[in-house]
């Protein structure tokens, strides 16, 4: 089994979630900046080993407030999302120039629910993520607090940690709190409380010690760290709680030191693979020749070149189900070009898509990473 140590050693791209109690003194309405200028170091530290590192990050509500006069912490959803407007701003310029510092390039995305759950969005966030980390850029990921109509929960933050990594692949999440993992208890009420240092299956049992245990006012507890895990887990991705507020939390950490691991049982791209076999229906199909059947089985992805027919209305980022010329499904996979498209392209060679479309996204029309065969 590996160590939480080791799989820090090992993975190749993090994601690591901040909270806003950890960034920001919220009764004074500002940045630690000592504190995250600590945490750009490791981040650096990460980067120049080869591993593509991706932040989720709270502290818009928590630094717009001060700054629009708001005395008490907003209660009303639209003063939480003022609130937020302002913050973001000082919030993502602190990421900014303590990444800077370190030479690093910081990209804003600001993410809502949807984003990781609808398909099509889904494939636009993901590859812009792809192409950001190719470039050796910093995605720092907030919720789009302006723009939920949903109550805005502090917390929230470690579920959408948690789609970010399933949507970018990652094969690690670290949740840095204020507390050093899961404890059978809360620790601060009952002394006979256990430290459990591995997880690997989210049972009722870890649920219901979750539900005891809420750290301090800044961040959601133990329950929206456990509903993270679920996400992380199911989509192969290793994670992590461990203690965030100290000086170079992830050098710590990469040290040893105390800290809760939930074990994936599969890889990202098995429980991927999983999900587009499993739970999408099918929008349409497209059948390709005996050429492309033979690549497809060597693991190739599915160009538009050995494409001969495209049936049904789809989407980009719709599943369909992919046909010999036999009429025999050979399996499943998310396409890159709504029908319309696809069907314009089918037959051609990938560098003419621009001529033919007026643009292009990808060479193939269904990727390998995307495909699954029956
Ligand atoms: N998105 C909110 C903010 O930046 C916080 C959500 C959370 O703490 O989980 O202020």
């Amino acid at each position: 089994m590996p160590t939480a140590h080791c799989q820090l050693l090992t993975a190749k791209r993090i994601v690591i979630k901040i909270g806003s109690s950890l960034l920001t003194d919220e009764a004074a309405g500002r940045v630690r900046e000592a504190w995250l200028a600590a945490l750009a170091e490791d981040v650096h530290q990460l980067t120049s080993q080869g591993k593509q590192v991706i932040v989720v990050t709270s502290g818009a509500i928590a630094l717009g407030r001060l700054q629009l006069g708001m005395k008490n912490k907003p209660a009303l959803l639209e003063e939480k999302q003022a609130a937020a407007a302002c913050g973001q701003i000082e919030l993502f310029s602190a990421w900014r120039n303590a990444l800077s510092q370190q030479n690093l390039k910081a990209a804003q995305l600001l993410l809502t629910a949807d984003d990781s759950i609808e398909r099509r969005r889904y494939l636009n966030a993901r590859n812009t993520i792809d192409t950001l980390l190719d470039l050796g850029a910093i995605p720092v990921i907030n919720e789009n607090d302006t723009v939920a109509t949903a109550e805005i929960r502090f917390g929230d933050n470690d579920r959408l940690a948690a789609r970010v990594a399933q949507m970018a692949g990652a094969d690690l999440l670290i949740l840095f709190s204020d507390i050093d993992g899961l404890y059978s208890a809360d620790p601060a009420q009952n002394p006979d409380a256990k430290f459990i240092a591995e997880v690997s299956e989210i049972t009722p049992d870890i649920e219901r010690m979750a539900g005891g245990s809420a750290s301090n006012i800044g961040s959601g507890g133990m329950v929206t760290k456990i509903a993270a895990a679920k996400i992380a887990l199911s989509a192969g991705c290793h994670m992590i709680i461990a203690r965030g507020n100290i000086d170079h939390p992830l050098r710590a950490l990469q040290n040893g030191g105390t800290f809760t691991r939930f074990i994936a049982q599969e890889s990202p791209l098995s429980a991927r693979k999983r999900w587009i076999a499993g739970s999408i229906h099918p929008a349409g199909s497209v059948t390709i020749d005996d050429g492309a059947a033979t690549a497809l089985k060597s693991g190739k992805s599915l160009l538009p070149a050995g494409v001969t027919a495209i049936d049904g209305t789809f989407d980009r980022g719709d599943a369909v189900l992919i046909r010999d010329m036999q009429g025999n499904v050979l399996g499943k996979g998310l396409i890159a070009y709504g029908a319309a498209d696809a069907a314009r392209i089918k037959g051609k060679k990938s560098r003419d898509i621009e001529q033919i479309l007026g643009f292009k996204r990808r060479d193939v029309l269904i990727h390998r990473d995307d495909m699954v065969l029956e």
